[in-house]
């Protein structure tokens, strides 16, 4: 392989990985997209540094510049990275209710970040409107809007979904994935249904979220919550308005931790929340197609950003979320 730059040559290109367990257990194919191998760490690098290349091709971002954003965590690091790589200031504001881990690697990555509290997007003190207020006030700034700016699903129609088709080479089945923004979701569809029309593409919710309800019977209803971070949402982003999703599941909590338990001791991966709760609705759609169909996932980011969580027993004991599973049963 030759030689590449910085931040944005290492973004991309991660390995499709077949989780062989699970897929003996299962008599189907399980495929995870390596998100977690970026060189920021998530699936969020791909969006992150598409936004900054339109940003600089509009003229909208210019030498000696300023990104701002609200970000559950992953988007603030990518572009942390990206804004040190081109010589950018970097703004984050963050709720106060996401790991520790991720406010910790923002402030290392030399963000200015604003923890704030985690309040409903209806509130004026939401992370969403303090970062487009500081944007706003800020001279040279640009607001990366990942919700609403559509060069993050871009980054996932042009890369990860070609990426995922050319490592299956055309043998897929189905995809599935949770949605925070909803880039990667409608993105990697988008892409699949071009190159297979007959393609499942499924969305898989947390409790607490509005989409299941949205792909099921056109409206927003909630039920339950959810501590799973980076995915659920409440409302239709222009990022994931109009994508081409056939059907929805919800997954629990409960079930993404048994999950990310098993996959550590059992594939020997260390994955985020949201990352397990993808496998579960992988393992779930995968049970109601025909022996030996393929379906592919996002493997999001890896389970170090929630070490003091999902991986903690204290954490786990206070949540009721302490798995107890020896095997799949949980499924
Ligand atoms: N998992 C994690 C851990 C994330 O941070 C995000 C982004 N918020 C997602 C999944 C969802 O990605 P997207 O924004 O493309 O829907």
């Amino acid at each position: 392989m030759a030689t590449t730059s910085s931040f944005s040559g290492t973004v991309g290109n991660t390995p499709l990985i077949e989780l062989t367990r699970l897929s003996r257990a299962l008599r189907r194919t399980i495929l995870g997209k390596a998100e977690f191998l970026n060189p920021g760490g998530s699936v969020k690098d791909r969006a992150a540094k598409f936004i900054v290349d339109d940003a600089e091709r509009r003229g909208t971002l210019r030498p000696g510049g300023t990104i701002v954003e609200g970000t559950a965590g992953n988007t603030g690091i990518a572009l942390a990275l990206a804004a040190n790589e081109r010589g950018y200031r970097c703004i984050i504001v963050i709720p106060d209710d996401q790991a520790p881990e991720k406010i910790s690697l923002l402030q290392t990555f030399g963000a200015d970040v604003h923890v704030v509290p985690a309040v409903a997007f209806a509130e004026p003190e939401n992370y969403y409107h303090v970062a487009r207020r500081i944007a706003e006030g800020t001279q040279g700034a640009i607001w990366a809007d990942q919700f609403e700016n559509l060069a993050n699903r871009r980054a996932h129609e042009e890369t990860t979904g070609p990426e995922i088709w050319e490592q299956c080479q055309g043998r897929l089945d189905a995809f599935i994935a949770a949605a925070g923004t909803g880039g990667t979701l409608a993105g990697v569809s988008i892409a699949l249904k071009v190159r297979a029309a007959t393609l499942l593409t499924v969305l898989c919710d947390p409790m607490g979220s509005a989409l299941y309800s949205h792909v099921t019977s056109g409206t927003l209803d909630v039920e339950g919550d959810s501590t799973i971070e980076g995915i659920g949402i409440k409302r239709i982003t222009k990022n994931l308005a109009g994508a081409p999703i056939d059907r929805a599941l919800r997954v629990e909590d409960r079930e993404a931790i048994e999950m990310a338990h098993w996959l550590l001791r059992n594939e020997g991966l260390f994955l985020g929340g949201s990352a397990a709760l993808n496998v579960v609705g992988a393992a779930r759609l995968a049970l109601t197609l025909p022996e030996s169909s393929r379906v592919a996932t996002i493997l999001c980011d890896g389970g170090q950003r929630y070490q003091s969580r999902l991986y903690d027993d204290a954490w786990l004991r206070e949540n009721d979320l302490m798995p107890t599973s020896s095997g799949l049963e949980f499924l």
